[in-house]
């Protein structure tokens, strides 16, 4: 419901991001959110509901649940104005304030329903096998070949990986812990072996690297980086606020270069940092604090500052274990474990959007 005599805040975006900022700045303005999917997932959780579908209760939460006054719209942006933003269904969502948090393309289901049968697809085609290939190496495919090995030892995962490293977002010894630990559950790991995606299919069992190795299984799951979400922005009026790999560059108020009245947060910004929800939710809330400035009369000159600070990751290693990538040290086992992966930051980022954990 529009709010008379409020500024209009829209927010591009509802992933964490987005989702959090809208959610603050409910009493100080009329927000609109404006997201293709109906629900906020907690992405981080994403490959524990592979093997534990019912997870997934927590972990998608629609907006209509953690959202008050805001107008929510289902709808990709697909342009922006000097004063609104246009909508793939033909909507002009007029603005005084806009965030861009349009993070990584999502291409997962739409409604939450259909998301949490995803899930059930997935976990049905992993029960359902003896063996198991994961194509990527990243945060995605480490997490998710530690899941499977946890959770069905009896299975035989392989993890291919085009790097020679995993992770490479942490530091050599935190990629050589993460080796030794999944090598320890055995699952087998193939460096510098890339697998034509597109001769994948569903029926296919026999996955020929580009090392000439035939690998043998009975499902795979490709889990490589997806790419940014802001080709769209290509013909807006941001276009030359984008970098060279796509990136929307901000000032240390967050602010979009060149604009007073567009903010940015979230992985879709040029923030030299390890992109982390934990990090979009900072920006969120900054970018919240510097808005409601802006509402009071503030000049931009008053406006806060975001810096970066020590890189942190935890990667989960199944229900128990974890990998962590600290200032000065890596720690894998149960000590990070009881950080990360037994709920995931599910309860806390809950409670942090008003709800029950
Ligand atoms: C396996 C894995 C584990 C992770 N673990 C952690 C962790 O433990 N801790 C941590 O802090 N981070 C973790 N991360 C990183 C974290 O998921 C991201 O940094 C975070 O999701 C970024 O949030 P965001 O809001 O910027 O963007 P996203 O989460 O990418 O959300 C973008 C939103 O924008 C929407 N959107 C896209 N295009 C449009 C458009 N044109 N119009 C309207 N809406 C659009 C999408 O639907 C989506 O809702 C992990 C990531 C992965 C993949």
């Amino acid at each position: 419901m529009a709010e008379a005599g409020k500024p209009r805040v829209v927010v591009v975006g509802g992933g964490i991001g987005g989702a959090l900022l809208a959610k603050t700045m409910e009493p100080d303005a009329d927000v609109v959110l404006l997201d293709p999917k109906d629900y906020l997932e907690i992405t981080w959780a994403e490959l524990r509901s592979m093997v534990e579908p019912s997870f997934a209760e927590r972990s998608l939460i629609y907006h209509r649940d953690y959202l008050t006054t805001a107008t929510i719209v289902t709808s990709s942006a697909v342009n922006i104005t000097e004063h609104a933003v246009l909508t793939a269904d033909g909507q002009s969502l007029a603005y005084d304030y806009l965030v861009v948090a349009t993070g990584h393309v999502f291409a997962s289901a739409g409604s939450r329903t259909e998301r949490l049968a995803e899930f059930q697809r997935d976990n049905g085609k992993i029960e359902s096998s003896e063996s198991v290939l994961i194509i990527g190496g990243g945060p995605t495919g480490v997490e998710l070949a530690a899941e499977i090995a946890v959770d069905y030892p009896e299975k035989k995962v392989t993890l291919a990986h085009r790097g020679s490293r995993l992770l490479d977002f942490v530091d050599q010894k935190a990629s050589k812990k993460c080796l030794d630990w999944l090598t320890s559950k055995k699952v087998d790991v193939l460096f510098q072996q890339s697998v034509d995606l597109k001769s994948l299919s569903d029926t296919e069992k026999f996955y020929k690297t580009s090392a000439g190795e035939t690998i043998t299984a009975d499902c795979h799951f490709v889990c490589i980086g997806k790419p940014l979400s802001s080709s769209w922005l290509h013909d807006t009026i941001l276009k030359e606020s984008l970098d060279t790999k796509g990136r929307v560059m901000v000032e240390k108020d967050l602010r979009v270069k060149g604009y007073n009245n567009i903010f940015a947060i979230g992985d879709i910004t040029d923030i030299p940092e390890i992109k982390q929800g934990y990090l979009a939710q900072k920006h969120a809330l900054l970018v919240a604090k510097n808005l409601k400035l802006l509402i009071k009369g503030s000049p931009p000159s008053k406006l806060a500052t975001y810096s970066t600070g020590f890189p942190l990751a935890i990667v989960s290693l199944g229900r128990k274990e974890g990998l962590a990538q600290l200032p000065y040290l890596t720690l894998t086992g149960c000590i990070p474990g009881m950080l990360k992966s037994k709920d995931l930051f599910v309860g806390k980022t809950r409670k942090q959007m008003g709800l029950n954990a």
